[in-house]
């Protein structure tokens, strides 16, 4: 089958990965670099969700996912060990919690999971936390530990996965596509700036930027741009052992050295400039949570957008628009933990195949 994807953020490249591993002929249209935005600006934190309720898909697409970059990490680098190129490794995270209210919810998830030993779920008092870093704050109460968490390089890993796709035969046209083809009721290809590509089958995979494109063929995405903000720090004394987070925020030591902090929920459209104004509440409330940062050194701020839908899930799903067309975004802030599942379920999609994990959960039909 001859595939055109557009994107070449993890999800177009997880896509790519997947069918031509099966023999497909793949072609992905990427208008800026491979993992030029959020796949390759991301913190690469990797936390299994764990929302506490039964049977709950997105619990179960994102421990599938993370299966599967267990795999990517081996076979993408061609060893048999972790990749140390796409720096995967396992860092517990430790979710902070400050108030009473928070503490009860944090609790409850852990009584849920207390028996599910294979995820290393704890809960941790001030005493305990201050053997993990005696540099937390002591108006901190406490915090839910998973110990089955792990990090890595985004970018890298993008790539990486780009360039096993490559050697299974994907090309990269480096143009953006403007619009998808459609011959009575099936995609016939895609269009970029007046040049027609065929195609039997077309991935939109384009990040927060695929409503518009998906608009233009009847089909109406809720996706929009979340953009987030990220400060990476030189800071003062040892590395942070786990990775701590804190309502929407966080801190972690990256395997550079370098403490990142974040993060930002902002609702502006494609704007995706540093802002001083975010600059300044990342670093105070890490501040807050973590008193030493205070004499950090700032070396890096990014910013990048996130693919967003209402309720914060994926969007994976061939029935809407015309036949041959099949939706893979909506990542949204767990958009790399995902990806792998994402191109794994898509590319079943695209041939026609049951997905290996049931994604009828993510499907367009649930905002009608
Ligand atoms: C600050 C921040 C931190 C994050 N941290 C984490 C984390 O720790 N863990 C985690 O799992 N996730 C994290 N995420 C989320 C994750 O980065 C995203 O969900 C994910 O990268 C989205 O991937 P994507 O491939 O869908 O989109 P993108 O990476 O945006 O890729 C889409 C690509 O499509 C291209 N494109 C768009 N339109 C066209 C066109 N018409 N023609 C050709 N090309 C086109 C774009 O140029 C772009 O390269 C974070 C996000 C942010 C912003």
């Amino acid at each position: 089958m001859n595939v055109s994807i557009i994107g070449g953020g993890i999800a177009g490249c997880a896509t790519a990965y997947y069918l031509t591993r099966d023999g497909h002929d793949v072609t992905l249209f990427e208008r800026d670099s491979l993992a030029s935005h959020a796949s390759g600006f991301a913190l690469g934190g990797l936390h299994p969700h764990i929302g506490g309720a039964a049977d709950d898909p997105y619990e179960k697409l994102s421990h599938y996912s993370m299966g599967l970059h267990k795999q990517l990490a081996k076979t993408v680098s061609g060893t048999d060990s972790d990749d140390e190129s796409l720096n995967f490794i396992r860092k517990p995270s430790l979710l902070l919690v400050k108030d009473q209210a928070e503490a009860v919810a944090a609790r409850r998830v852990y009584e849920t999971y207390a028996k599910d030993y294979s995820l290393d779920i704890r809960w941790l008092g001030l005493g305990e936390l201050s053997h993990i870093d005696a540099r937390i704050s002591g108006d901190v109460l406490g915090g839910l530990y998973q110990g089955e968490a792990h990090e890595l390089d985004p970018y890298q890993l993008t790539l990486a996965i780009w360039q096993a796709a490559e050697s299974q035969g994907a090309r990269i046209v480096n143009r953006s596509v403007t619009a998808i083809a459609i011959e009575g009721d099936h995609v016939s290809g895609v269009v970029t700036g007046g040049q027609n590509f065929e195609a039997d089958a077309v991935v939109a995979a384009a990040g927060p930027w695929s409503s518009e494109l998906l608009s233009d063929v009847g089909v109406d995405v809720p996706i929009t741009p979340l953009k987030g903000q990220i400060i990476r720090l030189n800071a003062p004394g040892p590395a942070l052992k786990v990775s701590l987070s804190w309502g929407t925020d966080y801190a972690i030591t990256k395997p550079d050295g370098l403490t990142w902090i974040g993060t930002t929920e902002e609702e502006v459209g494609f704007d995706d400039r540093t802002t001083d104004e975010a600059r300044d509440r990342i670093i105070g409330s890490a501040v807050e949570m973590l008193p030493y940062l205070e004499d950090a050194e700032l070396v890096q701020q990014t910013a990048c957008l996130r693919p967003m839908a209402p309720d914060k899930m994926p969007i994976i799903d061939a029935e809407p628009g015309p036949e041959g067309l099949v939706i893979a975004t909506g990542g949204g802030r767990q958009g790399i933990l995902v990806g792998p599942a994402l191109g794994e379920t898509t590319a079943a999609l695209v041939v026609g195949n049951e997905p290996p994990v049931d994604i009828s959960a993510f499907s367009l039909a649930r905002f009608s």
